[in-house]
């Protein structure tokens, strides 16, 4: 297959991450394969697929019982596959065949594990099912095959699950709860992604190109790839389908973890016009007749109602946030609407913090105009609101710039406000408020939080000072979706800053890099020394990493890299600095941290690897991860960060001396 821009494991990653020889891996059976190429194969006859389903006996059947089955409506009593074609049609037998041997070959061994079986099964069938229906809503042109798509998406799975050097249920096991994408934890943990594998499967078997695109690309995105208007169509199909089984509590393995869609999806299948109940409808009666021969034990109506109302929660705030950010029309009291969206679109105009924050409140005045906007700080140390900006449409004249308002009990609703986190709207309900509302020579004033990931950042204020033209609720309302966007905007601003001016980043780990942990070590030094407080540093090597790459190659040893810098990341608290000091070397700077703390610390993160580490043996051919770590502490001895960092390296010494995988403290004596 010769699609630009696609990226094919090799067998020899293939291999490292299976349990014996690919060439040698019954995967599945040969008549599986033979089913699979079948289709869209011009040539083939009726003929041929009655002499491939012939060859199988328990297969035939299989067929023939099925298709016996009262759900499929036939009067008539089948007895030879021939008849089964002619009343059913090629293709439709073609695709039964196919799912009774999957079924049969991929639910042998049942095991009552996280990756249930079962479960997964209905699954497959779900997003086959509904395929299948997508497929004809959306006249894409062989409903059939979008169908095996369905059957086959996440075959890469099973092939963890069988024959993975870690097993897929291993990995869902030790699946941390709300890390990143699924398949970007495959890639780390497993070494491939589940995709990815069983794509490649799909292409070693010759399967039609279509086939293996959609196995590829369900997660991925597709837009940048040269590929045919109809299967990008088929690849949008099953990753909808997926979707929506998931909502439906169907989801593969982990209910908690949504698929995304890909947004390219929307130039080929309109979400907003979908009649999803009635898909959902047929979806179910399609698989309750197949349930119905297959027997399935489904997990209890319990598990699958509180599957259902999880994937709903986690839905419906995904939905929640859809709305807000796309939400431009904001109704008047007169009937009329009014647009925002300028004001929703120019914080992320710019990545300067200044001029968002100033072309946002010009953005805002010219969608609802005010007579003055301000955003404020709060400044932690004298526990202030200050002004740091100020938009005067007036000719006032009042400077408010740098106006600092206490953050005080006697200010309930500007309490509240900070607290909550919810807007306020300032009349002078109390002697104080009253106080401050007269300092600003205004009798109202409405303040907006501005907030990203739940935090305070800034508030946005607003008044009339001349017009005295009350506040309305829609106004604030329209506001506070505004403020969500500066938020989100500041934030990014503030990312960037820190990687453009610092360039700081390590690009392999994406944790700080050497010059920038040393410049956070000398800030942090500077303030234990000042203020006399505590401080922690820690260095964490790699044990024996030298054979990962001697063993695996380089790639593999940038993945453990990449690894253990996301675990260290993982376990590192908000106050904690971390970054790549040399080659597999790390280091954690751990503030306000005394000595026994940061060993506490040290032997968590310790352990968490080691633990890592059993898992990944199995894929590392014996060589156990596993990792030393030094820490060193703040003394009045100490007077420089050198000394420091050195104590912490004399530790890791030591540990590596006593026989690696282990903590050590840097002790005096120890000089
Ligand atoms: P010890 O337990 O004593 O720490 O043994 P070790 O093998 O981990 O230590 P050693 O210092 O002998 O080897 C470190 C190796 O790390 C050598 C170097 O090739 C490798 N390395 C350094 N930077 C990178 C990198 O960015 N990627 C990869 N893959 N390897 C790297
Ligand atoms: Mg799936
Ligand atoms: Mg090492």
């Amino acid at each position: 297959m010769t699609i630009k821009n696609l990226s094919w494991p090799s067998k020899e990653e293939v291999n490292s991450v299976l349990e014996g020889k690919i060439d040698s891996l019954p995967i599945i059976p040969i008549v599986i394969i033979k089913l699979l190429k079948l289709i869209n194969d011009e040539k083939s006859s009726i003929s041929d697929l009655e002499k491939l389903i012939e060859t199988d006996q328990v297969l035939s059947a299989k067929l023939l019982k099925m298709v016996n089955a009262a759900s499929f409506g036939i009067r008539q009593q089948i007895y030879s596959i021939r008849q089964a074609i002619s009343y059913l049609g090629f293709s439709q037998v073609r695709s039964i065949a196919l799912e009774l041997a999957l079924y049969d070959h991929l639910t042998f061994k049942l095991t009552a594990s996280p990756f249930d079986r079962i479960f997964f099964w209905r699954h497959s069938l779900s997003v086959a099912c509904l395929s299948r229906i997508l497929a004809e809503v959306t006249n894409y042109s062989d409903p059939n095959t979008a169908y095996i798509c369905g059957l086959l998406h996440d075959l890469g799975k099973i092939v963890f699950d069988v024959y993975g050097k870690i097993t897929y249920r291993e990995f869902i096991k030790n699946l941390p709860r709300f890390n990143g994408l699924l398949i970007e934890e495959e890639s780390k943990i497993l070494g491939i992604s589940h995709n990815d594998i069983g794509a490649y499967f799909c292409r070693q078997w010759d399967l039609p190109e279509k086939i293996v695109l959609a196995v590829k690309l369900h997660h991925n995105q597709f837009s940048h790839i040269d590929i045919a208007k109809d299967d990008a169509l088929l690849i949008s199909i099953i990753s909808v389908s997926n979707f929506i089984t998931w909502t439906q509590g169907i989801g593969s393995v982990d209910i908690l973890r949504h698929p995304i869609l890909q947004p390219e999806i929307k130039d080929f299948i309109d979400l907003s016009t979908l009649d999803i109940h009635s898909l959902i409808v047929k979806m179910d009666k399609d698989i309750k007749s197949i349930a119905h021969f297959y027997n399935f034990i489904f997990p209890s109506t319990d598990r699958f109602r509180e599957n259902l109302l999880k994937a709903n929660i986690i839905l419906s705030q995904t939905t929640t946030k859809y709305y807000y950010n796309n939400l431009s029309l904001i109704p008047q009291k007169n009937g009329n609407i009014k647009h925002i969206k300028e004001s929703l679109i120019f914080p992320h105009h710019s990545l300067d913090r200044n001029v968002i924050i100033k072309s946002t409140l010009e953005a805002i005045n010219k969608d609802l105009s005010f007579d003055r906007l301000y955003y404020m700080q709060i400044d932690k140390k004298s526990r202030c609101l200050v002004i740091k900006e100020i938009l005067d449409t007036t000719e006032q004249g009042t400077n408010l710039l740098n106006m600092h308002i206490p953050i005080e009990s006697s200010l309930p609703n500007f309490i509240n406000c900070l607290r909550n986190k919810t807007p306020v709207c300032m009349t002078g309900s109390t002697l104080n408020e009253h106080r401050i509302l007269h300092k600003m020579g205004i009798k109202e004033i409405a303040m907006i939080p501005v907030t990203n990931n739940n935090q305070i950042i800034g508030i946005i204020g607003i008044d009339n000072i001349e017009s005295n033209r009350p506040i309305s609720d829609i106004e604030i309302s329209a506001i506070s979706i505004v403020a969500n966007e500066l938020g989100m905007a500041i934030e990014h601003a503030l990312l960037f800053e820190k990687y453009r001016t610092q360039a700081s980043i390590d690009p392999l780990t994406k944790i700080n890099n050497r010059g920038a942990i040393d410049e956070l070590l000398s800030k942090s030094f500077k303030n234990a020394k000042e203020t006399n407080s505590n401080l922690c540093v820690t260095m964490i090597d790699i044990d024996y990493f030298k054979k990962f790459n001697d063993t695996f190659g380089h790639q593999t040893g940038d993945n453990v890299l990449k690894l253990i810098a996301s675990v260290l990341s993982k376990y590192s608290r908000p106050t904690d600095h971390l970054g790549r000091y040399g080659g597999e070397e790390f280091v954690i700077i751990l503030n306000d941290t005394d000595f026994e703390s940061g060993i506490f610390f040290g032997e968590r993160l310790r352990k968490n690897i080691e633990l890592l580490g059993k898992m990944l043996v199995k894929r590392f051919k014996g060589i156990i991860l596993t990792v030393s770590v030094g820490i060193a502490t703040m003394n009045p001895n100490i007077k420089t960060k050198e000394e420091l960092l050195e104590k912490a390296d004399k530790a890791l010494y030591q540990a590596k001396e006593r026989g690696r995988n282990r903590v050590v403290g840097y002790m005096e004596s120890e000089k």
